[in-house]
C-alpha cells in the first residue's frame, strides 16, 4: 500500500494506474462500516483509494473536531489488510489555503435536518468532497447509507456540477444489537450505549409499523418519539429520496431518519423503505 501525504505524491502514484478506480472518502477511526465500504471498491474496481482526513471545514464551532477520535496505525492496518493500493492522508495544510473558493449546499435541502441542526455543514462537507474527488478523478466513490443527507447532497452535486463519478451508496452496517457502526460511538459509556439502542429500536418499530399497512408519517412519528423517550431528540423525520417531507410512506421513495443527543454525544441512524 503506498501512503501519499500531499496532492503531488497522490499524482504521482495515481499516474501509474491503468483501469477503474474506486474512491472510499473517511474521517478515520475505521470500522466495519468504512471496511464494507473499501470491499464494494475492492471488488469492483481495479484501483482502491481511501482517504483519511478530519475535514476541520464540517465541524461547526464548538463540536468535537479536536477530540475527534485518531487512529493512525490501526487505520493503515485496516486499510493494508482490506486490500487499498493507495491511501491519502493529508494534512489540513495540504487541502485548504487562504480566502478559497467553496462549494455552498442546496438552499433547502442543504439547511433541512442535519443542516438545520449543523449549519454550514453541508457546506464543508461538499467542498471537501469537490476537492478530494478532483485530487483521485475516480471512476466510482462509495458513501453510507448512514449519512443520508450527505450521500443525496454529494450524489446532487455531481448531478448539478456535471461531474464525472459514479456514485454508489452502501447500506449502513449495524452491531448485532441494531447500533449502527459510527466512529462517535467510542464516546458513549456502557450505560449510553444502551440508550443509543433507542434510535434503531425506534426506526426498526417504523419499519414494523409500515409493513402492517400503517404508512401515516404523524403516526409513526410520534410511535417514534415514545421510543425515544427520554433522549434529547433533534428531529424525526420522514422524507423521499429528495429529502422532501412525506405525509405517507410510499415505499421504495421514504427515508426515516432520526437523529438526537446521548449525553453530550450526538448520533444520527436512519432506515431507507
Ligand atoms: P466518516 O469517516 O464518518 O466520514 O464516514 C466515511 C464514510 O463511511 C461515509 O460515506 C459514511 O457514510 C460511511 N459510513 C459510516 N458509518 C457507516 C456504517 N455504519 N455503515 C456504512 N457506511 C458507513
Amino acid at each position: 500500500m503506498i501512503i501519499a501525504r500531499s496532492a503531488q505524491e497522490l499524482r504521482e502514484a495515481l499516474g501509474t494506474r491503468i483501469g477503474s478506480v474506486g474512491f472510499v472518502p473517511t474521517m478515520g477511526a475505521l470500522h466495519i462500516g468504512h471496511k464494507t465500504l473499501i470491499e464494494h471498491a475492492r471488488r469492483e474496481n481495479e484501483t482502491v483509494v481511501v482517504s483519511i482526513f478530519v475535514n476541520p471545514t464540517q465541524f461547526l464551532p464548538g463540536e468535537d473536531l479536536s477530540k475527534y477520535p485518531r487512529r493512525e496505525e490501526a487505520d493503515f492496518k485496516i486499510c493494508e489488510l482490506s486490500g487499498v493500493d493507495l491511501l491519502f492522508y493529508p494534512d489540513v495544510g495540504t487541502m485548504y489555503g487562504r480566502d478559497e473558493v467553496r462549494i455552498t449546499a442546496p438552499d433547502v435541502r442543504g439547511y433541512i435536518l442535519e443542516g438545520s441542526s449543523r449549519p454550514g455543514h453541508f457546506d464543508g462537507v461538499l467542498t471537501v468532497v469537490m476537492k478530494l474527488l478532483n485530487m483521485v478523478r475516480p471512476t466510482r466513490a462509495y458513501f453510507g447509507k448512514k449519512d443520508a443527507q450527505q450521500l443525496a447532497l454529494i450524489a446532487q452535486m455531481v448531478d448539478n456540477l456535471f461531474m464525472n463519478v459514479v456514485i454508489v451508496p452502501i447500506d449502513t452496517v449495524r452491531e448485532k444489537d441494531g447500533l449502527a457502526l459510527s466512529s462517535r460511538n467510542i464516546y458513549l459509556s456502557p450505560s449510553e450505549r444502551q440508550e443509543a439502542l433507542k434510535l434503531s429500536a425506534s426506526l426498526k418499530a417504523a419499519t414494523k409499523m409500515v409493513m402492517q399497512g400503517s404508512v401515516d408519517a404523524g403516526v409513526i412519528q410520534n410511535a417514534m418519539m415514545n421510543i425515544l423517550d427520554p433522549l434529547n431528540v433533534e428531529y424525526v423525520a420522514i422524507v423521499n429520496r429528495r429529502f422532501e417531507a412525506m405525509t405517507h410512506v410510499i415505499l421504495g421513495d421514504t427515508i426515516v431518519l432520526v437523529a438526537a443527543r446521548v449525553g453530550t454525544t450526538r448520533l444520527i441512524d436512519n432506515v431507507w423503505m
